[in-house]
C-alpha cells in the first residue's frame, strides 16, 4: 500500500520525510549485498514522533523499518517497502554521570563520539566494532555488536542498563535501571539487545561504564602450527591474563596481507597472533614477560614487543590491512563472522580448509580468537554464478560444521535476512516458536521490521552495491 504522506508529513514536517526515488536509493542497502527500496523514509526529532509515526503505521497497517547508520552486515535494517525511521537526529549525550559511572544517550550517537566523550572523564565504554567510526549505538544494542576486547570487556549487553523505547503499538516504555543491580519484573532490556529492530525503537540508552585502562602493550607472535597458536592463547587466560585483544590470522590472510604490504610476513607460519594487554603499568611489564615466556614455551618462533607508539602502529599495520588484501584475491567476499569455543579452533580452521579444496575457493580466516569468533571470508567473483553457487553450498557446510563443533552461527553480525534460513538449526524449532510467540506479543500486526529473523526471504536484490 501507498503510504499517507500528508499524515507522515503531519508527524516530521516536509524538510524531514524522503519521497524522491534518488534520496530513497540512499536508504535501499547497508553493508550487506542486498538492497530493497523504500516507499519513504522519516528523520523523526524525539520520542513523541516516532511514537506518533508507529502509531500511524498501526492504523493504516503499513510496516516501518528502524535504521541507524546502515552498517549492518546481514540487511537487517533493509525495508520492502514502507517507512524507514532514521535515528540520526536523536544524536544527544544526555548525561555522564561520572560518579556513578553510567550515562544516558540517545540512540542516534555514534559510538565512536561517544566513547571519546566519556574519555573526557577518564571513563571507558569497551564495546568495540570495527564500525564504531560510523556506526550508531542504537544499532549496537539492536545488533548486541562487539569487537575485539569482547574476550577481556564482553559486549554491548554488558554494559546496557535500561531503555526508553517505542513498542511496535506505538507506546512508549521504560525498562531497566539506572543502577548496577535491578531485579524487578522480567528482563526486558537483555531480550532487546540483538531484537535486530523487530521488538522496538530505542529512544534512550542507559549504560554503565569503567574506569579507563591507564596504558596498553602489544605484541605478536607466530606460530608454525595453528594448535600450538591456540594452545598458548588457553595458556595466557589459564595463567590469569586477559587480554583485551588476542588477534588470530591464519597461513591465507598472512599470504593475503604479504602481498598486498610486502613487509616481510612469515607466510609460511600457520598463524600470527597479536595480543594486548591494558591496565596500570605496573602490572603490564610483568605480563608482557609472561605471555612472551607462554607463546615461546608452545612453540612460538617469534615474539615482538611494541616498544613505542610507532612500533605499536607497526603491529597493528598487519591486522588493519587484511580488508583492502582481500580486495585483491577475489573482487568480492561472503564474511561469516562464526564462533565456536576457542579450544575447537584449530579443528574449525582445518575444516574450512577442506571445504576451500572441495569446493575451489579461497576461504581466509582471521578474527578474535579469545572468544573464538573467527571471520571466515569466502572470496568471490558475485558475476560468476558458478562460483556463487558454490560459495552458498560452503556456507551451509560451514554453519553445520560450526554448530557441530558447539559454537554459534553469528557472534557479532546477527540474522537479519542473510541468516534467517539458518536461524532453526541453531535455536531449534521450539526456540524460534518461543521467538515468534514474543513478537506476535509485542508486535500483533507485524508492523515493525517484518521479514527478519523469521521469514528466509529471497525477494531482496543480492549484487555488489557497496
Ligand atoms: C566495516 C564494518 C565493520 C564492522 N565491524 C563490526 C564488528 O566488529 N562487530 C560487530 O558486531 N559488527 C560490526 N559491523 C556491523 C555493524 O556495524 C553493526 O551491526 C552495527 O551495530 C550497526 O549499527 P548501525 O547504526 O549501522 O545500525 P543499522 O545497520 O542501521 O541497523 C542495524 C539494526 O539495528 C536496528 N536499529 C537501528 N537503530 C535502532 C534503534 N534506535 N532502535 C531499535 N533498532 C534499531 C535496525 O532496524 C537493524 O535491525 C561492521 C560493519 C562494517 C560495515
Amino acid at each position: 500500500m501507498s503510504l499517507p504522506f500528508s499524515l507522515i508529513e503531519a508527524i516530521v514536517g516536509g524538510e524531514n520525510l524522503l519521497r524522491s526515488p534518488e534520496e530513497l536509493h540512499c536508504y535501499s542497502f547497508d553493508a550487506s549485498k542486498m538492497r530493497s527500496v523504500p516507499e519513504g523514509v522519516a528523520f523523526p526529532a524525539d520520542a513523541a514522533e516516532i511514537s506518533a509515526l508507529v502509531k500511524l503505521a498501526n492504523e493504516h497497517r503499513f510496516a516501518v523499518y528502524p535504521r541507524g547508520s546502515g552498517s549492518g552486515m546481514v540487511g537487517a535494517c533493509l525495508p520492502r517497502g514502507g517507512l524507514v525511521i532514521v535515528t540520526n537526529r536523536l544524536n544527544r549525550i544526555l548525561e555522564i554521570d561520572g560518579d556513578n559511572m553510567t550515562a544516558i544517550v540517545e540512540p542516534g550517537v555514534i559510538t565512536g563520539e561517544f566513547q571519546k566523550a566519556v574519555s573526557k572523564y577518564g571513563l571507558f565504554y569497551p564495546p568495540d566494532p570495527a564500525s564504531l567510526a560510523f556506526s550508531t549505538i542504537g544499532g549496537n544494542v539492536a545488533m548486541c555488536s562487539g569487537g575485539p576486547r569482547a574476550v577481556k570487556y564482553g559486549v554491548t549487553r554488558d554494559y546496557l542498563l535500561g531503555l526508553e523505547m517505542v513498542l511496535p503499538t506505538g507506546e512508549v516504555i521504560r525498562t531497566g535501571t539506572r543502577t548496577m543491580k535491578g531485579v524487578v519484573g522480567y528482563d526486558m532490556t537483555r531480550l532487546m539487545a540483538g531484537s535486530e529492530g523487530t521488538l522496538g525503537i530505542f529512544t534512550k540508552i542507559v549504560v554503565r561504564l569503567i574506569p579507563a585502562p591507564q596504558s596498553v602493550r602489544t605484541l605478536t607472535a607466530v606460530f608454525s602450527s595453528l594448535d600450538c597458536a591456540v594452545n598458548a592463547i588457553c595458556e595466557i587466560l589459564k595463567a590469569r591474563i586477559i587480554p583485551s585483544t588476542i588477534e588470530l590470522m591464519d597461513q591465507a590472510t598472512i599470504c593475503a596481507i604479504e602481498n598486498h604490504l610486502q613487509i616481510g610476513l612469515p607466510v609460511q607460519a600457520e598463524a600470527m597472533v597479536l595480543l594486548e594487554v591494558d591496565g596500570p603499568d605496573i602490572v603490564l611489564d610483568g605480563e608482557v614477560c609472561e605471555i612472551e615466556r607462554i607463546c615461546r614455551q608452545a612453540g612460538a618462533t617469534l615474539t615482538e614487543t611494541a616498544r613505542s607508539q610507532e612500533e605499536r602502529e607497526r603491529l597493528w599495520r598487519a591486522r588493519r590491512s587484511i580488508s583492502p588484501a582481500l580486495g585483491r584475491i577475489r573482487p568480492g567476499k561472503i564474511n561469516e563472522d562464526v564462533t565456536v569455543p576457542r579450544t575447537r579452533i584449530p579443528e574449525l580452521i582445518r575444516s574450512i580448509r577442506s571445504l576451500a579444496r572441495k569446493y575451489d575457493l579461497t576461504i581466509v580466516c582471521f578474527g578474535h580468537a579469545g572468544d573464538g569468533n573467527i571471520h571466515t571470508n569466502i572470496m568471490l567473483d558475485r558475476k560468476d554464478e558458478n562460483e556463487r553457487r558454490r560459495a552458498g553450498k560452503a556456507v551451509e557446510e560451514l554453519f553445520a560444521m560450526v554448530l557441530g563443533l558447539g559454537g554459534t552461527i553469528s557472534g557479532e553480525h546477527g540474522v537479519g535476512i542473510a541468516k534467517s534460513p539458518f536461524i532453526e538449526q541453531e535455536v531449534g524449532a521450539g526456540g524460534l516458536e518461543a521467538m515468534r510467540r514474543i513478537k506476535k506479543a509485542l508486535d500483533p500486526l507485524n508492523i515493525m521490521n517484518p521479514e527478519k529473523m523469521f521469514t528466509p526471504d529471497r525477494t531482496f536484490i543480492e549484487g555488489d552495491f557497496v
